[in-house]
């Protein structure tokens, strides 16, 4: 019995994972446009974990709605459906494609910074682990220094977590976190590496946020889940200024900021101090008045 038990901790939510992939290989295969099969792979994901989150809920009480539900969905199209898939990757994934056409790219490209040789699956790795860094840097900035905090704190503002709250971010903050990807377009990555990585980071968020009783097992160690972000979520500072990986919790271990209580529940209470308006134009504008504010206070939380 424990030896299933232990077999379920291990496999479930790689297989989870592994289930949102192949989804997308299946959407890809049958459209010609990959940005059109992600954004659709995208929406079917987030439909089949809505599903899931009303039939295997980690916390029933998040099921109903805090009033910010219709929120969640428009931030999401605004920041992930049309900025993350269509403005971003394209307009990122454009610029690499420019860059390598053009002699600057070309000289990049004869320096041969970048392991184009090495198998793929390991660029995807040394990737995931470039990228992380600055992923990490600017989320923890996001923390800590205010005038960042003001964009960020539109992510944290709802008091539930479910599968929507992944892409409910401001527009600002959702922009500044693809700079993550600058140092790969600068060693010369290719296109399909870039897109690649996009692709893992936006199914790990939704599996982070998803309310849905999958526990990570050992792998909460090695990669983001609900299992550490949720207490990335919660309402204590200290508790909340941690586990600011978005993929993989490498660089929390390094840096100290790794957090997990075996012996308590992780937080229900979840959200953030700052206060901001609760329809959307006000969580668009509120962020960029805090943010002028903010230039006139101490910068640093501590
Ligand atoms: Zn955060």
């Amino acid at each position: 019995m424990l030896f299933l038990q232990y077999t379920y901790r291990f496999t479930v939510w790689p297989a989870l994972l592994g289930s949102l992939f192949l989804l997308h290989s299946i959407i890809t295969s049958m459209l010609p446009h990959s940005n059109m099969a992600f954004s659709i792979a995208y929406m079917c994901a987030i439909a089949g974990l809505y599903v899931l989150e009303r039939f295997h809920p980690q916390v029933p009480e998040w099921l109903s709605d805090d009033g910010q539900s219709i929120n969640d969905v428009l931030l999401t199209l605004i920041s992930k459906t049309f900025s993350y898939a269509f403005l971003q990757i394209n307009l990122v994934l454009f610029a690499v494609q420019k860059l390598s056409d053009s002699q600057l790219g070309a000289r990049i490209a004869g320096w041969g910074l970048w392991p184009h040789q090495w198998p793929y699956t390991v660029q995807i790795a040394a990737g995931l682990l470039m990228c992380e860094l600055f992923f990490y840097w600017y989320h923890r900035l996001a923390h800590e220094f205010k005038p960042l905090w003001c964009f960020h704190a539109v992510h944290h503002f709802p008091k539930r977590l479910w599968v929507l709250n992944t892409g409910r971010s401001h527009i600002v903050d959702s922009t500044l976190f693809m700079a993550g990807i600058i140092p790969l377009v600068a060693l010369g990555a290719s296109r399909e590496l870039i897109s690649d990585l996009l692709i893992i980071t936006a199914f790990i968020g939704l599996l982070s946020h998803a309310n849905i009783a999958v526990p990570m097992g050992p792998w909460r160690y090695v990669f983001n889940g609900a299992d550490n972000h949720r207490w990335h979520h919660s309402v204590k500072m200290d508790e909340g200024n941690r586990n600011y990986g978005q993929n993989l919790m490498v660089w929390d271990h390094i840096f100290g900021s790794y957090y997990q209580d075996p012996s308590r529940m992780r937080p229900k209470r979840i959200g953030s101090s700052l206060k901001l308006p609760k329809d959307l134009i006000g969580q668009l504008r509120e962020p960029v008045a805090a943010f002028r504010k903010s230039l006139s206070q101490p910068l640093w939380y501590k």
